[in-house]
C-alpha cells in the first residue's frame, strides 16, 4: 500500500489521471497540471515554467499569489469569513467605496460570477421597466456578445454555439448585429426594458466599438427610457488601462456612462467575486426579497477586492497597463513573422486581440510547448490578457515565445 502511494505521488501525471475519474469533462483541458504560480509565471507538474499571458481568463489581474492579496485574505480569514447579508460588514462597504471612487455614483450588489451579475442587472432593468408604468421586460443584446451560461444569459449571449442543445431560448431576449444601429432601433418596442452590451466584446474577439455608436445607443436608451447595461465582466477592474471599459468612451469632455454595470473576473483577482453597480435611482428598486446571493459579498473576497483596487491605484497600474499594452500592440503590428498572417491587432491596455487571416493551427499546444499561455476565440482571434502588473521583461519574453509558436 505504502509503495503504491509513493509511486502514485511520484507520477507527474497522477492528478491528470485522477481528474478523468472524478471531474465532468465540460472543459477542454490540456494534459497539464499547474502546480504553482508567482507573478506572471506558472509552473506545471514537471516544473516547466510558463509566462501567463491570459491570467486565468483575465481573473488574476495582479498575477499569481500577490503577497498583499495573500496577506489581505489571511488577515480577514482570521477575523471573519462569512456572516450572511442580514448583517453589515466593513469589507463590503470598503470595496463598494472603491467602486464609487473609481466609477460613477452608484450602489453595489455582490455575487460570485459574471453571469449572476448579469442576471441581477436584467432583473433590475425589468423592475425598472415595470416601475415605468408599462410592461417593459425585454432585453436587446448584441451578436458576438457573451454574458454567461445560465439559461437566461445564454439567451442574451449572441453566439448560437452557446445556446445549442438547451431547447427554446428564454423569452424576452433579442440579439442584433453589434454595429447595425438601425437593427437595434427596430428591435426595440414598447415592451423593451434594456440593452446589454460589453464595452469591448471579449469572448467575441476583443471587438471595440466606435464612440459615436455607443453615444447613439446611450441616446436611444434615454429617448426610449431604456436601461443601458454595460457588461464589464471582461473590461472592469483595470484590464484595459482604465478602471472600467466605459471610461474609454470619452466624448467632448464627458464620459458615456451606463445605468448599470456588471463586473467579475479581475475585481476578485482570481477569487469568485462579481457584482452589479447601479445608479442610485435605479438601484433603489431592488428592495428586500427581490434578489440575493447567500455568499455574495463574502468578507475574504471583499477584502481582497478592495486591496486589488488599492494596489492598482498606489502602483499606478492603469498607466502601466496602457503603456505595456501599447508596447505589445506596436511590437505585434510590426513583427515580420506575423506580417503575412495577422489581419489586425486591436485592444486597449492589456486586453489585446490578434485576428489572423486563417485559423492558426494547433497554436495553443505549440504556445504551451514554448512556455506561454494564450487563448484563441472564434478560431482566428488570439487573446492576450496578462496580469496588469506584468513586468515589461516578462511581457517581452511571453511575446517572444508566442511569436515563436506562430512560426513553429
Ligand atoms: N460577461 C462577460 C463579458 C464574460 O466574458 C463572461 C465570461 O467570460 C461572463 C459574463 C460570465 O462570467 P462567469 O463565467 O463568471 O459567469
Amino acid at each position: 500500500m505504502i509503495v503504491m502511494l509513493a509511486r502514485m505521488a511520484s507520477d507527474p501525471n497522477d492528478v491528470i489521471n485522477r481528474a478523468n475519474q472524478v471531474l465532468i469533462a465540460n472543459y477542454a483541458r490540456w494534459p497539464i497540471e499547474m502546480r504553482r504560480g508567482e507573478g506572471s509565471r506558472l509552473w506545471d507538474q514537471n516544473e516547466k515554467e510558463y509566462i501567463d499571458l491570459f491570467a486565468g481568463f483575465g481573473g488574476c489581474v495582479l498575477g499569481h499569489c500577490h503577497p498583499e492579496l495573500i496577506r489581505a485574505a489571511q488577515e480577514q480569514a482570521a477575523k471573519l469569513w462569512h456572516v450572511g447579508n442580514s448583517f453589515h460588514s466593513e469589507p463590503q462597504v470598503e470595496f463598494a467605496e472603491r467602486l464609487k471612487k473609481h466609477s460613477f455614483d452608484g450602489r453595489a450588489f455582490f455575487c460570485h460570477s459574471g453571469l449572476e451579475a448579469n442576471e441581477a442587472a436584467v432583473k433590475l432593468a425589468r423592475l425598472r421597466g415595470l416601475a415605468d408604468g408599462g410592461k417593459k421586460w425585454k432585453t436587446v443584446s448584441l451578436i458576438k456578445s457573451f454574458h454567461g451560461r445560465s439559461l437566461a444569459m445564454i439567451s442574451a449571449t449572441g453566439n448560437p454555439a452557446v445556446k445549442e442543445g438547451f431547447g427554446p431560448p428564454v423569452p424576452g431576449f433579442i440579439n442584433v448585429e453589434p454595429m447595425d444601429f438601425d437593427a437595434l432601433e427596430k428591435a426595440i418596442d414598447d415592451e423593451t426594458c434594456c440593452i446589454i452590451m460589453e464595452p469591448i466584446q471579449g469572448e467575441g474577439g476583443v471587438n471595440l466599438f466606435p464612440i459615436e455608436h455607443v453615444a447613439r445607443i446611450r441616446k436611444l436608451c434615454d429617448d426610449r427610457k431604456l436601461t443601458l447595461i454595460f457588461d464589464e465582466v471582461w473590461t472592469g477592474g483595470g484590464r484595459t488601462g482604465e478602471w472600467f471599459g466605459y471610461q474609454w468612451f470619452k466624448q467632448g469632455g464627458s464620459i458615456i456612462e451606463p445605468d448599470i454595470m456588471t463586473m467579475g473576473k479581475a475585481i476578485g483577482g482570481g477569487l469568485p467575486v462579481a457584482g452589479m453597480w447601479a445608479k442610485p435611482d435605479v438601484a433603489k428598486l431592488l428592495v428586500p426579497g427581490k434578489h440575493g446571493c447567500t455568499l455574495g459579498g463574502n468578507q475574504i473576497c471583499m477584502k481582497v477586492a478592495k486591496t486589488i483596487f488599492d494596489v492598482i491605484e498606489r502602483d499606478d497600474l492603469l498607466n502601466h497597463a496602457k503603456k505595456l499594452g501599447d508596447i505589445a500592440m506596436n511590437r505585434l503590428k510590426r513583427e515580420p513573422r506575423l506580417a503575412s498572417k495577422a489581419k489586425e491587432v486591436r485592444g486597449h491596455g492589456l486586453f489585446i486581440g490578434i485576428e489572423f487571416e486563417e485559423e492558426p493551427k494547433d497554436l495553443i499546444p505549440k504556445a504551451l510547448e514554448k512556455g506561454v499561455v494564450v487563448n484563441v476565440t472564434y478560431k482566428k482571434i488570439v487573446r492576450l490578457a496578462p496580469p496588469i502588473n506584468i513586468s515589461e521583461k516578462d511581457l517581452q519574453i511571453g511575446l517572444d515565445r508566442f511569436i515563436d509558436a506562430i512560426d513553429a
